[in-house]
């Protein structure tokens, strides 16, 4: 296949306001592609949303934007000064190649087309290059790819290169489409995501559902060295909800504030490490690796074991807050850093144990796996836990949780329904956490999709966020809440430069936002926000779980939505995907408690 085929599905994308509209031309691009090229279809689910592998890959290229630009003019033969007006201009490389590539470039041999099994190789390749003279390698190498492209095929062609294509499509977009494309139906895609939760690889499910279809789809195994989508708790309004929901005895577990860790070690001895949105950060832990070889039981040959990473205070003793953990997160000094802040983990369940798969089996089945190889628990703990029958006990272990400025507790259910449930936000698990002050009520994850310009004081910056929540259901962000409060002057220099290279020029496709609410700055879904509110209310200005409602006095029918009231933004959540913030249907659940 030519890539310019593959850039008229990137133009496509990129122009389309509609989500629904979005999932419709994919299912049709991978149609097509099944019927001409099947063998390329599994590449392209990825190459679709500008990506060579799935996350847990590190898929990284690391080409900076510096060396990019020179490639870029190097093929196009012009010169760096006119390259840098050009940047400084436009300031997007994507732009700047489109402009610099309007024609096909002079060169010495004639060049044949770029085809997508071309630039998938070479993708692959320049992620494998490293040592001395890698950076002349890559631009070399760069220089040939885009001599063979022009105008918005060079603009994609760097887009995919600098990883951001700011498309607003995402895994999720294209489960939808291979649903439409081949089962006819995109309510299918609910098992098909139910398949992605044990196997986060679209590639994989592509040519499964070609070859197996939606019965053998099911099938896939879980896999050690791919991770699985991490179970989530649902939450209740107060505490005596807990036993309508979980009945006979409770395991009350400590929730503490650190970073969620999922633990893979293969029957080689090889450790890989996951993050909660399943990227691999093994090494960012290098100490975490030592103590798990040093304190799992040797008879425990392969494992996948779920735990809260926690930054611990060697001196007072205790934990240091998430932000202190976050500092972990570097890819220098890695080494200096492991000493400076010591880590435990704090386990809490176990998925796999010597290959046999766990995750269908009850918690206490679960748990007493996970207790017969956690050994020394010096580094690698058990999270702490209580067992009870009473709600008044879980209260009273979450006062005390509180009290050594823990998050709150998360109660697990113990019955025989207690199975792990990837990707879910199940009520087997509920979270209970600290009211952080006595008029607010919880804190929400909300995805930022725009931004309005400051005045006064904030002028030059962003004066309030345009935040999200993620409708799972329809796979849509909808408006929640203009956020202006909470915003420190470091977060107001810190905000913008994270969001810069995910402005977009119109309102991506998947965000759901009314006219009055249009931002001056739009923003793919990219960055999840901490925000705490007084209150959830109903009225017309937002689009979260958006819903008729009869208006008494006029007794006509009227949109309305919910939105918070006096929100305030508590800190950046790097550690979330915009798939993972909070869900418009748990904000109905919570304001119809
Ligand atoms: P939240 O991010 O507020 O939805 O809370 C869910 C997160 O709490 C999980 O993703 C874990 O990172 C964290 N957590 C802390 N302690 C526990 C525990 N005992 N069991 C499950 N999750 C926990």
């Amino acid at each position: 296949m030519d890539f310019s085929t593959l850039s008229e599905l990137y133009s496509k994308l990129e122009n389309e306001s509609s989500g629904n509209k979005l999932r419709e031309i994919l299912a049709e691009f991978f149609l097509s592609t099944n019927k001409e090229e099947p063998t390329l279809l599994p590449t392209l689910t990825y190459l679709s949303l500008g990506k060579i592998a799935p996350d847990y890959k590190n898929s990284v290229l690391g080409i900076a934007e510096k060396l990019l630009l020179k490639a870029i003019a190097k093929a196009a033969n012009k010169g760096s000064k006119e390259t840098m007006t050009l940047m400084q201009k436009d300031g997007d490389v994507g732009l700047v190649a489109q402009k610099l590539l309007k024609v096909k470039p002079m060169t010495l041999v004639p060049v044949a087309k770029l085809t997508v099994e071309e630039l998938w190789k070479t993708l692959h390749k320049i992620k494998s290059i490293s040592g001395n003279k890698s950076q002349d390698t890559k631009e070399k190498i760069l220089i040939s790819l885009f001599q063979k492209t022009t105008g918005s095929e060079a603009k994609y062609l760097a887009r995919i290169i600098l990883q951001n294509m700011r498309l607003g499509v995402a895994d999720m977009t294209v489960l939808d489409a291979l649903a439409i494309a081949f089962t006819g139906e995109k309510s299918n895609k609910k098992i098909l995501e139910r398949a992605y939760n044990v196997c986060p690889d679209l590639a994989v499910i592509a040519s499964s559902l070609v070859e197996l279809g939606l019965e053998g789809i099911g099938d896939i195994p879980i896999k050690v060295g791919r991770p699985i989508r991490v179970m989530l708790a649902q939450r209740v309004a107060s505490l005596s909800g807990v036993s309508e929901k979980i009945s006979g005895e409770l395991q009350v577990e400590a929730k503490y504030d650190g970073e969620r860790i999922q633990i893979h070690k293969d029957s080689s001895g090889k450790i890989t490490l996951y993050s909660r949105r399943m990227e691999d950060i093994t090494y960012q832990y290098p100490d975490v690796q030592s103590f798990l070889k040093q304190e799992i039981a040797k008879t425990a040959q392969s494992y996948i074991l779920e735990g809260e990473i926690m930054a611990l205070d060697l001196e007072k003793g205790g934990h240091k807050n998430f932000q202190t953990l976050m500092k972990r997160k570097r890819k220098t000094e890695i080494e200096k850093h492991a000493k400076q802040i010591p880590v435990a983990i704090y386990c809490f369940d176990i998925l796999l144990l010597n290959e046999k798969n766990l995750m269908n089996e009850s918690f206490t089945v679960r748990e007493k796996a996970l207790e017969s190889i956690l050994k020394k628990k010096d580094r690698i703990r058990r999270i702490e836990f209580i067992k009870t029958n009473e709600v008044s006990e879980a209260k009273a272990y979450f006062d005390k949780m509180i009290a050594r400025g823990e998050e709150g507790v998360i109660i697990k259910s113990q019955g025989e329904g207690s199975l792990y449930k990837a990707g879910a936000r199940d009520w087997n698990w509920i979270k209970w956490k600290k009211d952080y002050n006595h008029e607010l009520v919880d804190t929400f994850d909300l995805v930022v999709i725009g931004a309005f310009y400051g005045k006064g004081k904030r002028s030059g910056t962003y004066g309030s966020l345009l935040c999200a929540t993620y409708n799972h259901e329809t796979d849509t962000f909808e408006s929640i809440s203009k956020l202006g409060t909470g915003l420190t002057d470091k977060m107001l220099e810190e905000i913008p430069f994270l969001l810069r290279k995910h402005e977009v020029d119109k309102k991506p496709a998947r965000c759901n936002v009314k006219k009055e609410m249009t931002p001056d700055l739009w923003f793919e879904p990219y960055l999840v926000v901490e925000v705490i509110a007084a209150e959830i209310t109903k009225g017309g200005l937002h689009t979260c779980s958006m819903h008729s409602v009869m208006n008494k006095s006029t007794g006509k029918k009227e949109m309305k939505g919910y939105a918070l009231r006096f929100p305030r933004l508590i800190q950046i959540r790097a550690d979330k995907k915009p798939e993972d913030g909070t869900y418009s249907e748990e904000i109905v659940g919570i304001a119809n408690n």
